[in-house]
C-alpha cells in the first residue's frame, strides 16, 4: 500500500493542554472496514486527497486502523448535565485522531465516532451501529445545507463487525468534523475537579484562542466578554433551529459545543406539523427538550456555563454571580433578535416595524389551531399556493384575514414583490430532512444495502433554497398519522 498521508496536516493542540484534560489511547482495530459513504466536496474544502482517502489508507484511517502521521489519538474528557443531572462523562466511544490544519489555515477537529471502548466508557462498548450513524451524516449536512453551523461529516465505514443492541447491527464509524469539540460540559468538568484556577484558565484562554480570538478584553472583563459571546452565538444557533423547525432532543450541557455548532445528532428531527409542544425522543418522556422549551434551555445550559467561569470573573463571588446574572439576562433579547430577523425574511420583510411580533405570533397560532405543516406553509406563503399540510389553514377565514395584514404589510416597505419573494425563497426550504425521508433512507441503506435513497436525499438536501421543480416531492408528507419517535444513537 502506498501511504501518501492523504493531505493530512495534523497538530495537536488540545493535547498541549494539561493531562486530566483528555486520556492518550490506542486505536481499536476492527476486521473487516467498509468505505460506505465519502463526503468528497468536503475532503476538497478540507484540502484532503479524495483518491487516497477513499482507498485502503483512507479506510483504514477511517476505521481506526491505522493513524495518520502526526495524529495523536485521544479521548476528551468533560461532564455534563443530563436531562438536569450532573454526571461525568467524557468520550466513552469517540477518538479524537487530532487536528487537521487546511491549507489555508483553519484548524479542526477529526474525530472518530464509534471507534471502540475509552477510559471514559463507563458500562458501554464504545461502538456504534450502522444506522445511527448514517443519520448523523444526513441530518449534520443538512443542517449545513440549511446554513446553519454545525459539525460535518466526512466518511461513514462499517467495521465488518456485529455490534449488540436489542438485535445484532452492524458495527459502523463516523469521522466527525468540527471547529472543536470544547463543549459547556468540558468547563464543568475543570471547574468541577477542585481549585485549580490555573487550569481553567487555560481552558478558557484556549476557547478564546480556538473560537473568539477577538477578545481583546484583559483581567476579570475577558471572562465575561467570553460569556457574553458564547451566548450570543448560542441565541443565534437556536433562533436558526427554532425558524426550520429542528429539535435537537439532547441539549444536555455536554452536547452544546463553544463553537457554536450544532453537535451531537441522536433523537434530533425536523418538525413537521406545527405544535410548539412537539418532542420525538423516546426518552424525554417530560418534554424537557420540546421544540418550545430549546431556548430556554440554551439559557439554561449558559447559566451552568457561567457558573464555571465565576472564580474568573471576580474574586468575590456575590459580585461574579451580579454580574455573570446581568450578562445573563440579555440571552433572551440576543435570542427574540434573532428569531424576529429571521421570521421577516421568511415573509419577506426588508424593515423593521412594531407590530410584527404580533403578525408573526398571529401566524404561529392559526398554522397551531389549523394544524398545519411548518416548512410547507411557508412556501405556500413564498409561492401563493397550496401545498401539502397546508389546506386547512389556507381556507380558514382566520387566515385570509391575516394574509390581507401581511400583505398590507409587504406593501407599506419600498421594495418590489419580486424582491419579497426572492428573501422567502433564500430564507424559506424547499427540502429538509423530512422523518419518513430521512427512514426510508435508512432502511434502505442498512437493510438492502442499498445506499443510492440515501444519496439521492443527500443531493437534495445541499441545495434547499434552489427551489427547483425537482424538489417538490420533498414536500410531501408520511402517509401515516402515527408520531414520529426517534431514539438516542447508541
Ligand atoms: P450522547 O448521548 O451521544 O451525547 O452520549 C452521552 C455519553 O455517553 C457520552 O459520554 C458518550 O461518549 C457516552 N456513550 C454513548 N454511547 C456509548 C457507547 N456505546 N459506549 C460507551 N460510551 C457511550
Ligand atoms: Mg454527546
Amino acid at each position: 500500500m502506498e501511504v501518501t498521508n492523504a493531505g493530512w496536516n495534523f497538530d495537536n493542540s488540545y493535547a498541549q493542554l494539561p493531562e486530566s484534560f483528555y486520556s492518550k489511547i490506542e486505536p481499536n482495530p476492527v476486521q473487516d472496514p467498509k468505505l460506505i459513504i465519502f463526503n468528497g466536496k468536503l475532503a476538497e474544502q478540507l484540502g484532503l486527497d479524495k483518491k487516497a482517502l477513499q482507498g485502503e489508507e483512507g479506510i483504514e484511517v477511517f476505521a481506526g486502523n491505522s493513524v495518520p502521521e502526526a495524529a495523536l489519538p485521544l479521548a476528551q474528557a468533560y461532564a455534563g448535565h443530563q436531562f438536569g443531572n450532573f454526571t461525568m462523562l467524557g468520550d466513552g466511544r469517540a477518538m479524537m485522531i487530532g487536528e487537521h490544519i487546511t491549507p489555508d489555515g483553519k484548524r479542526f477537529d477529526i474525530q472518530l465516532k464509534g471507534s471502540g471502548r475509552t477510559p471514559y466508557s463507563r458500562g458501554g462498548d464504545g461502538r456504534a451501529a450502522l444506522g445511527p450513524m448514517l443519520r448523523e451524516y444526513i441530518i449534520s449536512e443538512a443542517m449545513h445545507g440549511l446554513g446553519i453551523p454545525t459539525t460535518r461529516s466526512l466518511a461513514v465505514v462499517t467495521t465488518g463487525e456485529p455490534i449488540y443492541r436489542e438485535t445484532a447491527l452492524p458495527g459502523a464509524i463516523l469521522t466527525r468534523v468540527a471547529s472543536s469539540h470544547i463543549r459547556v460540559g468540558t468547563f464543568q468538568y475543570v471547574a468541577g475537579k477542585g481549585d485549580d484556577l490555573d487550569e481553567l484558565k487555560e481552558l478558557a484562554e484556549y476557547t478564546i484562542d480556538r473560537h473568539y480570538s477577538y477578545i481583546k478584553e484583559e483581567g476579570p472583563e475577558r471572562y465575561l466578554t467570553l460569556l457574553k459571546e458564547v451566548m450570543k452565538r448560542q441565541a443565534e444557533l437556536i433562533a436558526k433551529w427554532q425558524l426550520v423547525g429542528f429539535i435537537h432532543g439532547v441539549m444536555n450541557t455536554d452536547n452544546m459545543a463553544l463553537s457554536g455548532e450544532t453537535i451531537d445528532y441522536g433523537p434530533c428531527a425536523f418538525m413537521d406539523t406545527f405544535d410548539p409542544a412537539t418532542v420525538f425522543s423516546s426518552i424525554d418522556t417530560q418534554g424537557r427538550y420540546a421544540y418550545r422549551n430549546q431556548p430556554a434551555i440554551g439559557a439554561w445550559n449558559l447559566a451552568r456555563f457561567a457558573e464555571t467561569l465565576l472564580p474568573l470573573i471576580h474574586e468575590d463571588q456575590k459580585e461574579a454571580i451580579k454580574l455573570a446574572e446581568k450578562e445573563l439576562g440579555y440571552f433572551a433579547d440576543f435570542y427574540y433578535a434573532h428569531w424576529l430577523n429571521g421570521m421577516r425574511k421568511k415573509l419577506g420583510l426588508f424593515n423593521e416595524e412594531k407590530e410584527d411580533e404580533k403578525l408573526f405570533e398571529d401566524l404561529l397560532k392559526l398554522m397551531q389551531e389549523n394544524k398545519a405543516d411548518y416548512t410547507n406553509t411557508f412556501l405556500a406563503l413564498t409561492f401563493d399556493k397550496e401545498y401539502e399540510g397546508t389546506e386547512d389553514l389556507l381556507k380558514s377565514s382566520e387566515y385570509e384575514e391575516w394574509k390581507k395584514r401581511w400583505q398590507e404589510r409587504l406593501e407599506r416597505q419600498e421594495q418590489s414583490n419580486e424582491d419579497s419573494q426572492q428573501l422567502m425563497k433564500d430564507n424559506n426550504p424547499a427540502v429538509i430532512p423530512r422523518n419518513h425521508r430521512v427512514e426510508e433512507a435508512l432502511k434502505a441503506a442498512t437493510e438492502q444495502s442499498d445506499f443510492g435513497v440515501m444519496m439521492e436525499l443527500l443531493d437534495a438536501l445541499s441545495n434547499p433554497y434552489s427551489h427547483e421543480n425537482d424538489q417538490q416531492e420533498y414536500c410531501k408528507l408520511p402517509e401515516t398519522d402515527q408520531p414520529f419517535v426517534t431514539y438516542c444513537g447508541t
